[in-house]
């Protein structure tokens, strides 16, 4: 009888011995479908349990085996990995003209479940302003995603945007400043913009070494003689200085992606050797030749399109009621609404046939560039007009649904691909052991409609779950 007491007691022990030594967690969620972007397997019931900010585990039935401070139960919601806009910008005023608006940038990415950013230069993003931001998300003063950056965007003297959609205001002072700069060498227009005159492929060589070895995740090059209604006489960046950036940059690993708005700079992008281009074109009738295609897909060349944005652009200025709809009602400021809402927005951005068309042109050749195993990632161009910080990521993977890439694919544009392009695969952009706990927790399917991506009931950004309702939108 003492043996059985005995045994039975220490039975007892070694079950009190289990649950005290397992694992320590932060975080556990508990019972949610989890969507894997980068894995064609249906979707499951799986644990998360996170721990100093990344996921430590993931997989069914894990909630019994961690000691977790807190538990979030997901019960009938599903979970995907927090989502990346691979082409933004932020300082630029969009939301009250004239004024920083960078906060307020932040806080909506994360508000809409965007936990990493890639910022690709021109306002408030020179890589002093970066640093600084950074380190006040660091030490919890500011609320925002992962923060990717170019350092600065380069151009050619007398391109777009320098020439085109900066302020008659700013373009004085740019003006004056490249009249009072050495006559070689690159010229920094910083702190007036994040953007860098290049004229040359020593130019380019001397400001790619210069943002490279800060650290910039990507190299930005404006490579455009239009865009279309600004004509088409801006100075257009070379092959040989596109190839100079690549070059420059390759020690660092950071991609050279293109500003382009034509196939001949699209050709031009091929031939320098760049990673990629951050908007999509298209021929102005029919589409993209075959071998065009085929050698973007050969070359690994990646595409972020903007493609809601050209269709935005029509979209909110045929129907500027939509500006006062959920969920853009609850977060856009008095200032901003009446701007988007000005009758020469319809004039200059509402639709016709040809831009219709032109969209149309668009899905094909994302269809068959999805196909042919072309690699597509989400990006917005947010600091533009109707590109609402955050939202606009939500309408940019649902064009690619309306192209014909499957709910699972789009979602991949936003998550693993992205990560991907700079080689930070590793680190984020997936629901794995290892990786940042970089989530969002919706209510609805994504996978059953990809609309339901904002049916967001949780954001969690490095393992944390993010008071949304505290967050600066406005
Ligand atoms: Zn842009």
């Amino acid at each position: 009888m003492r043996l059985f007491i005995l045994t039975a007691l220490m039975l007892l022990a070694a079950c009190d011995d289990v649950a005290e030594t397992g694992e320590d967690a932060d975080l556990l969620i508990t019972g949610g479908v989890v969507i894997h972007p980068d894995r064609k397997t249906a979707p499951r019931i799986e644990d998360i349990v996170i721990a100093n900010g990344k996921i430590i585990a993931a997989g069914p039935d894990l909630d019994d085996r961690y000691n977790a401070k807190k538990i979030y139960d997901a019960q009938g919601r599903y979970i995907i990995p927090g989502l990346a806009d691979m082409h933004s910008h932020f300082g630029n005023g969009i939301l009250a003209s004239g004024e920083d608006d960078t906060t307020e940038v932040l806080g909506r990415h994360l508000f809409f479940g965007n936990t990493t950013i890639l910022n690709l230069g021109s306002s408030q993003a020179w890589p002093d302003r970066i640093d600084d931001l950074r380190a006040r998300m660091n030490a919890g003063e500011l609320s925002g995603p992962r923060l990717l950056a170019v350092g600065s965007l380069m151009t050619m003297t007398g391109s777009h945007p320098t020439t085109t959609i900066y302020s008659a205001e700013l373009q004085d002072k740019i003006a004056e400043i490249v009249a009072q700069a050495p006559e070689d060498g690159p010229i920094d227009l910083a702190p007036l913009r994040a953007t860098t005159l290049v004229d040359t492929p020593d130019d380019v060589r001397t400001e790619v070494a210069r943002v490279a070895a800060w650290g910039a995740d990507a190299i930005k090059l404006t490579v455009e003689s239009g865009p279309s209604k600004f004509g088409d006489n801006h100075p257009q960046m070379t092959p040989a200085m596109i190839a100079a950036a690549v070059e420059m940059a390759a020690p660092y690993e950071s991609p050279v992606l293109c500003h382009i708005s034509s196939l001949d700079e699209l050709e031009a992008c091929l031939t320098g050797g760049a990673a990629g281009v951050v908007h999509v074109v298209t021929p102005e009738e029919g589409e993209l030749p075959d071998d065009l295609e085929q050698r973007m897909v050969d070359e690994g060349f990646i595409v972020i399109p903007t493609a809601a944005m050209f269709e935005g652009w029509a979209k909110y200025a045929d129907n500027m009621d939509l500006l006062s709809e959920p969920p853009l009602d609850a977060v856009l400021s008095e200032s901003e609404r009446g701007w988007l809402s000005a009758p020469v927005m319809k004039e200059m951005f509402g639709s016709t046939p040809e831009w219709n068309a032109t969209l149309d042109r668009v899905r094909t050749h994302l269809k068959k560039f999805n196909d042919l195993g072309g690699v597509i990632i989400a990006g917005t161009d947010t600091g533009n007009p109707y590109r609402f910080a955050g939202y606009a990521l939500h309408e940019e993977i649902a064009f690619y649904v309306s192209a014909g890439l499957s709910e699972r694919e789009a979602l991949a544009t936003a998550t693993t691909n992205a990560a991907r392009l700079v080689g930070e695969e590793g680190e984020w952009g997936a629901i794995k052991p290892g990786l940042v706990a970089d989530l969002v927790v919706l209510e609805k399917n994504p996978l059953d409609d990809i609309a339901n991506t904002l049916s967001i009931i949780e954001v969690v950004r490095n393992g944390r779950i993010v008071d949304r309702t505290s967050l600066p939108l406005n």
